[in-house]
């Protein structure tokens, strides 16, 4: 029998001669032996039981001796006593915890100010203080920089001796080289008028305010860190290939202009592009999207536009004229910057605003092609154009502008049933010009010094992205302002003819059917993606090169086809994709360069050999293009098309938040989209600075009177 504590505990778990049964007295001490587990319920007990057949067994511990006594077991707290008890636990949990991370914060950001100026000693060379003069216009050569001999904490003085490596702009091919480079094999120096990395992805949020232009800059100083670096606020003017200098001009102390040469045995360049005007007039009447203080100046203007038609003077006339917004380019950019704004409008502008306003406000997307968003899939144009619709954002297509007037626009438009091009006007208060990039004067003078340049878009280089003309291996170019000299058609047949012979035919005697041509023709959109916009009417180019009409395309009509498609091909697209791949595949070569440079030169190998020795060629993977179309969004990744709402919005945030340059900005865009969502898109002021051209996105100094309009 058990004893009667047991047997009464025992019933709330199961019944007693259970317990009895699966109790059993120690064969040498005869003393009672229990479960080594106490069940809590019938059913566990009786289930406990089954599994645990095999449980050992084990003597009465003191735990258990008590438990075996009659005296009546302690009376348990009540559950809220306990409750309280256990919140009691957790709050002061938490508010350790917290009292320990705020301690530990400040105790770092105490010791990340400095109160003692700095004693040390500071070596600088008499030569970079004052250069030497030189060069074919006699200008001081910067051969040694001011900060070459600095020790402690930078150690500039390790590189001073190593291949100098000369670094054009600081946009994403730039960035991309640099972060790839190795920190020790190179004395790198990089020139740019901003000296900042500006993610562009981002830069039509910021004209709005959805986020903050400082989360989408990257001071390159910070950047040029890592492989201890040299940066010149300058701009470079020309290049003299035969003695390896870079003229390069920056604004002295009271403004003037100074001219001087830097040194190169490299010199990369990555100055990207400039936005192409099309020859139209009165461009001064519009906005530009390239830089921070473009952004800048839009926003401005958006919001003193919003706050003239409030005035009580304005006439309807004018209220109507100053709220039509006015887009010049259907492209990625013009796109994702009608969204932006019609977000903006449409979502605060109502809570600060009178009501008036947002039933007289319109925008209009001017776009020379059939559609907007026309490299895209065809699919995913139309539902832009069908997000558009439903936001009444007005797309005007196959319109092109004729000229800006400070109140209006000019443009024609050809009727898609008549096929007749009229002329008309809309009334306007904004206009943001972005159709596409040229040229910028820099690399125009370059292109016409060099033999084998004749693109007029941009600079042409050899598939090791060398920059065609000038000597060997001295000079690359990438990102916009470059062009791979791809030879599409060339590369295309190859892929025929062994298609041919793998078929075993000959070559010259294949012929394609217009399925065929299809699958080529989309085989060469997923090469050369800057080939889309020439490969949209497949129908009509087969039945304009099938000369002989006979269903097919030979050989040599399919040859003349593709040559036509590759003279027309102006360049690859012009994206931060592209110039981030090139900077890296630079920086992986300049890197195996660096090693094998020493090796090569003792066993007297030619140096302009060595890019095609250590590395392959430069090969563009096309990896998709995403856009951002108002509360909605499109992705066209090879052939995989999606797009859809809030879900794709999260989604393409996802991406730039990913690519974002560093942790830093990707904590400040968490926090912007943050204060979106809890506060709206931020301040309804205008801001003026100084300058036109701000330089520098943090000087605040610069900022004089948030009321005033600039
Ligand atoms: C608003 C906007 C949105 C965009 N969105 C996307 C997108 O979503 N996806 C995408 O793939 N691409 C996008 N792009 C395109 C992308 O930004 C460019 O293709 C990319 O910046 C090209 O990189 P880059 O290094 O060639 O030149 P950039 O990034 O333009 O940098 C050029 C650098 O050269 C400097 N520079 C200029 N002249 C000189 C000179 N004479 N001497 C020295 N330095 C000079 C400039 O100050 C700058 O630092 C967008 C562009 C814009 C403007």
């Amino acid at each position: 029998m058990l004893p009667r504590s047991i047997a009464a505990r025992s019933t709330r778990f199961s019944s007693a001669p259970q317990l009895q049964r699966l109790s059993t007295r120690c064969p040498r001490t005869h003393s009672l032996l229990l479960p080594s587990r106490i069940y809590h319920s019938r059913s566990s007990f009786i289930a406990g039981a089954k599994t645990h057949k095999a449980a050992r067994w084990r003597l009465p511990q003191p735990a258990t001796k008590r438990s075996l006594t009659t005296k009546p077991l302690p009376s348990t707290q009540s559950r809220f006593v306990r409750f309280c008890y256990r919140s009691a636990a957790y709050c002061g949990s938490v508010v350790l915890i917290t009292g320990a991370v705020i301690t530990a914060f400040f105790i770092y950001d105490a010791t990340t100010y400095k109160n003692d100026p700095s004693n040390e000693e500071i070596t600088v060379s008499e030569l970079a203080l004052h250069p030497r003069r030189g060069g074919p216009k006699n200008l001081p050569i910067a051969s040694v920089l001011v900060d070459d001999d600095d020790q402690e904490g930078r150690e500039m003085q390790t590189q001073k001796y190593k291949p100098k490596l000369v670094i054009l702009g600081t946009g994403w091919g730039s960035v991309a080289l640099l972060k790839g480079l190795n920190p020790d094999d190179y004395h790198i120096t990089v020139v740019s008028p901003s000296n900042y990395f500006l993610f562009t992805p981002m830069l039509p949020s910021a004209t709005v305010g959805t986020l903050e232009l400082r989360s989408l800059v990257e001071p390159v100083r910070r950047i040029i860190t890592r492989v201890k670096g040299h940066f010149l606020k300058a701009q470079a003017e020309d290049v003299d290939f035969s003695e390896k200098l870079v003229e390069v001009s920056a604004l002295g102390p009271n403004g003037e202009k100074q001219h001087f040469y830097l040194p190169y045995d490299k010199l990369v360049i990555g100055v990207g592009s400039i936005t192409n005007p099309h020859g139209v007039q009165g461009l001064e009447n519009c906005h530009f999207l390239k830089d921070v203080s473009d952004a800048r100046k839009i926003r401005n203007t958006v919001i003193r536009n919003l706050e003239a038609a409030c005035l009580p003077t304005t006439s309807d006339e004018e209220r109507k004229r100053l709220l039509s917004f006015v887009i010049s380019g259907g492209g990625p950019t013009g796109v994702e910057f009608a969204a932006e704004l019609f977000d903006m409008l449409n979502e605060d502008l109502c809570n600060y605003f009178p009501k008036i306003l947002r039933s007289e406000i319109s925008v209009h997307v001017i776009q020379s092609r059939g559609h907007i968003l026309n490299t895209y899939d065809e699919a995913l144009s139309r539902y832009a154009e069908a997000r558009f619709a439903h936001d009444h954002v007005d797309v005007l297509t196959n319109s092109r502008v004729k000229e800006v007037q400070p109140d209006k626009i000019l443009f024609t438009q050809k009727d898609e049933e008549t096929g007749k091009i009229v002329t008309k006007e809309l009334p306007m208060g904004f206009c943001l010009w972005s159709t596409g990039v040229s040229q910028t004067e820099f690399c125009q003078k370059l292109a016409k010094k060099l033999d084998g340049q004749n693109n007029k878009h941009a600079l042409e280089t050899d598939s090791h992205l060398r920059l065609i003309g000038a000597p060997l291996g001295d000079v690359y170019a990438i990102g916009d302002c470059s062009t791979v000299q791809n030879n599409v058609s060339d590369h295309i047949l190859t892929f025929l003819r062994t298609l041919a012979w793998e078929k075993g035919k000959d070559p010259q005697q294949m012929e394609i059917s217009y399925k065929d041509w299809r699958s080529v023709a989309k085989r060469v959109k997923q090469r050369f993606p800057q080939a889309s916009d020439h490969l949209r009417r497949l129908d009509r180019l087969f039945e304009q090169y099938d000369k002989d009409k006979s269903g097919k395309l030979d050989f040599g009509e399919l040859h003349e086809l593709l040559h036509q498609i590759d003279s027309k091909l102006t360049s690859l697209p012009a994206t931060a994709q592209r110039a981030h791949q090139q900077g890296q595949y630079l920086a992986r070569k300049l890197n195996k360069i660096a090693h094998a440079a020493p090796g090569m030169r003792l066993n007297e190998m030619d140096y302009g050999d060595l890019d095609e020795a250590v590395y392959k060629a430069f090969e563009y993977k096309h990896l998709g293009s995403l856009a951002y179309i108002g509360n909605a969004a499109v992705f066209d990744i090879n052939g995989l098309n999606f797009s859809g709402g809030l879900l794709a919005v999260y989604l393409w945030r996802s991406v730039y938040f990913a690519q974002s340059v560093s942790f830093r900005t990707r904590v400040l865009m968490a926090m912007d989209w943050t204060k979106r969502a809890l506060f709206g898109r931020g301040e309804y002021t205008t801001c003026v600075y100084r300058s036109n051209i701000l330089t520098a996105p943090h000087r605040h100094d610069e900022l004089l009177d948030k009321t005033q309009q600039p």
